[in-house]
């Protein structure tokens, strides 16, 4: 297993957050926002494969490329149609939905799902393509914690604000089990084909191991060590202050990446606070209280010229020594 991420988009322009969870024999694609543009590097194929879409808040500067992503996925039915954000995006989303003509699509059962986080559950709405999106369908309610648990990752939000609420995010692998080698040694056991059973296969099942019959879930006991999974954290368009950082803190641990916005720099902290941003200095000492591994910088103001980038990672590091820009930005 491993979380590869990427960002998209460019310095200066609109980002995302793509990440790849790499699990076993499958691979999960989970998208952060989707700015204008995002998408344009990604072959339609691969567009058509993301699991999930979170958006942190619907600012145009988040949604502004969603068309590229309905386009490819509009009555995709292979996978579960669902896009998360804060409380309200039900309302917005359908005007997107309905902003085409949809007169050939009536033999087509695609449905869409809405899933608003708010703080104490997870309201959903569905919508569907025959009815040219129409109608808004409440469904159930969803829990609030865990946001999203699957048999590979989990994904929980934490609520920011932005003069409005953006919503942050920490995509989770679940915890790795791995067989300690010097375990199987020590015991006299010969690997092969059986470890594998032991890692997958149900507690309760019997496998033959040098001529003894043993449950899976005695041998998990004896040779598998657990270890918590990589975790990633997006958090963009919010301002920092003592609660905020003190909410945040336990919520990042163990984050190898903290990706996070930097649109002003630490000249204009005041107008950053006042316009609910951060600056690059803000973002540094969250990974440092967190204990981050490492600060990607996003969401640079367009403000800014080119040659004037640098200053802001200059201001960074001084708190946070592994700050970067992006290493998929264009330049
Ligand atoms: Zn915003
Ligand atoms: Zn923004």
């Amino acid at each position: 297993m491993s979380l590869e991420y990427h960002i998209l988009g460019a310095a200066g322009r609109d980002n995302a957050l793509l990440v790849y969870v790499h699990g076993g024999d499958a691979l999960a694609r989970v998208l952060f926002d989707c700015g204008d543009g995002c998408l344009a590097g990604l072959p339609f194929a691969e567009i058509s494969r993301i699991d999930e879409l979170f958006f942190s808040h619907l600012h145009m500067d988040h949604i502004g490329g969603f068309d590229a992503f309905f386009r490819c996925n509009y009555d995709r039915t292979l996978r579960p149609n669902r896009i998360w954000g804060p409380p309200g995006s039900a309302r917005i989303l359908q005007h997107r939905f309905q902003g085409f003509l949809w007169n050939l699509t009536d033999a087509k059962s695609t449905a869409w799902e809405v899933a608003e986080v708010h703080p104490d559950r997870v309201a959903r709405t569905r919508f569907r393509l025959n009815e040219h999106f129409a109608a808004a369908h409440p469904a159930n309610d969803g829990p609030r914690a865990p946001l999203l648990s699957t048999p590979h990752y989990t994904v929980e939000a934490v609520a920011l604000d932005h003069l409005t609420v953006s919503l942050g995010y920490i995509i989770r692998e679940r915890p790795r089990r791995n067989i300690e080698v010097s375990r199987l040694a020590a015991r006299g056991l010969k690997p092969g084909s059986w470890l594998r059973t032991v890692k997958e296969a149900p507690a309760e099942t019997v496998i033959d191991v040098d001529g003894k019959s043993l449950t899976v879930g005695a041998l998990r006991a004896l040779l598998l060590v657990e270890q918590p999974g990589e975790a990633v954290a997006y958090l963009t368009d919010f301002r920092l202050d003592a609660a905020t950082l003190d909410a945040l803190t336990p919520q990042l641990y163990g984050c190898k990446a903290l990706v996070c916005e930097c649109a002003y720099r630490a000249a204009d902290a005041e107008l950053a606070t006042r316009n609910a941003h951060l600056t690059a200095p803000q973002a540094a000492e969250i990974a440092v209280a967190a204990g981050v591994g490492t600060l990607v910088l996003i969401h640079l103001s367009d403000r800014c010229p080119p040659d004037e980038r640098p200053e802001i990672l200059a201001d960074a590091p001084a708190i946070c020594p592994h700050t970067v820009f992006p290493r998929d930005w264009k330049r």
